[in-house]
């Protein structure tokens, strides 16, 4: 593999752990939702549940542009 900005062949690969952020469409949900004992039920689940996807980077070393692999 080699850079696509620079074409460089020094690439370093890094696995991050990025949590999804929760989206404001959700929030305003989880709200509405928390309002009713029945959504209470629902919302502190989902709350809990920890949202992360493994995403792995290719690093160059040359020019320090970065992608997802
Ligand atoms: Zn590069």
């Amino acid at each position: 593999m080699v850079c696509k900005k620079c074409g460089g062949s020094d690439i370093q690969y890094q696995t991050v752990s990025e949590s999804r952020g929760t989206g404001c469409l959700t929030i305003c949900l989880y709200i509405l939702l928390a309002c009713t004992v029945l959504g209470l039920l629902i919302v502190i689940p989902l709350m809990l549940r920890k949202k992360t996807n493994t995403v792995t980077y290719a690093v160059c070393q040359n020019c320090g542009h970065r992608w997802k692999v």
